[in-house]
């Protein structure tokens, strides 16, 4: 399972020129119509790092240069700000130059303009019995993860592991990544309109006419559904204080997308516009690492540890010292996702 390189030579144009190299090099899995989804992230509202739109244009043409269907898409994300329902996000992504006008093709939300166009993939690793994601899962016959490598708060660094993981996952998918997720009701923020009560799968939530809902931690089960699908944010959030917890759950939701989507999937990080944070943050990320170029492959793992091997480990582990991020790579050994084969790097300038 061969992984492969191409460097960036400095100007955008070149480093399109770069990404258009990379992508005639490698063999693909698709076939005549296929639809296949580009995931990626086209950045928070005030967010000045996210990767241009111009990459994602490239790939969308390739794409159909080679029969299939291409469309673009993100999900939701549980924080406020610009990508919390899918018709801001839609929003913020014209903001940021990705339109279909542009790109050639639709620009859609994987699990929905609501955000509850999701599935459950069954895992049963380590911390859930089943994963959470955006119904595209299902509803593509391939996939391009085409990701910002980059640091990252939690993380440590954010490439295409975090890419399938957060990127794919529900709003109660991701909820459940980054905490012990028990809802604690914020009243003053509460409109009593019964949502969590109807998506609380065990009844833990209720609600009577006219008051506010409660929750009954015993039968809790910290799913996160009500937290995720509150339209306004009146569930607080509880974030957990381990980071290896975080690191393993983060690959474990990895883990149970891939299986839905190998063998039909083409992985491409971009090295380039390498910052200390991820595109999440509103304002201007410090840049941490010249330009490199793009690593393309066929199993996240393999495409994350190149990149890493690439911008220098050293950098990341400098820029987040506390956050574990090691763990990402034996866990994922232990459980079973990492690539078969050792494969070679092909490079090309
Ligand atoms: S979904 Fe949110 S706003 Fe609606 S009742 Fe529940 S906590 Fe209140
Ligand atoms: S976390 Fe899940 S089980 Fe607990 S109250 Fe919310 S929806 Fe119900």
């Amino acid at each position: 399972m061969s992984t492969y390189f191409s460097e960036t030579q400095g100007s955008e144009q070149e480093t399109v020129a770069s990404l258009k190299d990379l992508l005639y090099r490698m063999p693909h899995p698709f076939r005549e119509g296929d639809a296949v989804g580009v995931k990626l992230h086209w950045g928070e509202r005030g967010n000045h790092s996210y990767l241009p739109p111009v990459y994602a244009r490239e790939i969308v043409r390739w794409l159909q240069e080679n029969g299939a269907r291409p469309f673009v898409f993100d999900t939701t994300v549980l924080y406020s700000g610009g990508r919390r329902s899918g018709k801001d996000s839609l929003e913020t992504a014209a903001e940021h130059g990705y339109t279909k006008d542009f790109l050639g093709c639709e620009v859609v939300i994987g699990d929905g303009l609501e955000g509850s166009d999701v599935v459950d993939i069954p895992c049963s690793l380590k911390h859930f019995p089943t994963v959470q994601a955006g119904a595209v899962v299902n509803r593509a016959e391939g996939f391009v993860i085409f990701s910002h490598f980059k640091g990252h708060l939690g993380a440590g660094f954010g490439g295409a592991i975090k890419n399938i993981s957060m990127g794919f996952a529900s709003r109660a998918q991701k909820q459940r990544m980054h905490a012990d997720a028990y809802p604690s009701l914020m009243e003053k923020r509460c409109t009593r309109c019964g949502i969590c009560v109807d998506v609380c799968p065990t009844g833990a939530a209720r609600i009577s006419d006219g008051e506010f809902p409660t929750y009954d931690l015993e039968r809790c089960i910290g799913c996160a559904q009500c937290i995720g699908q509150c339209p306004v944010m009146a569930l607080k959030i509880f974030f957990s204080g381990d980071s290896s917890v975080f690191q393993e759950k983060l690959v474990e939701t990895a883990a149970a997308v891939w299986r839905r989507i190998d063998k039909k999937t083409v992985l491409i990080n971009a090295l380039v516009r390498i910052t200390a944070d991820c595109d999440c943050l509103p304002g201007k990320a410090e840049i941490i690492s010249p330009d490199r170029g793009f690593i393309g492959g066929y199993h996240p793992v393999t495409v994350d540890r190149a990149s890493l091997e690439r911008v220098g480990e050293g950098l990341i582990t400098g820029t987040h010292p506390h956050v574990p991020w090691q763990r990402q790579f034996t866990f994922a050994r232990e459980i079973g996702f990492f690539p078969s084969g050792g494969g070679k790097l092909i490079h090309h300038k």
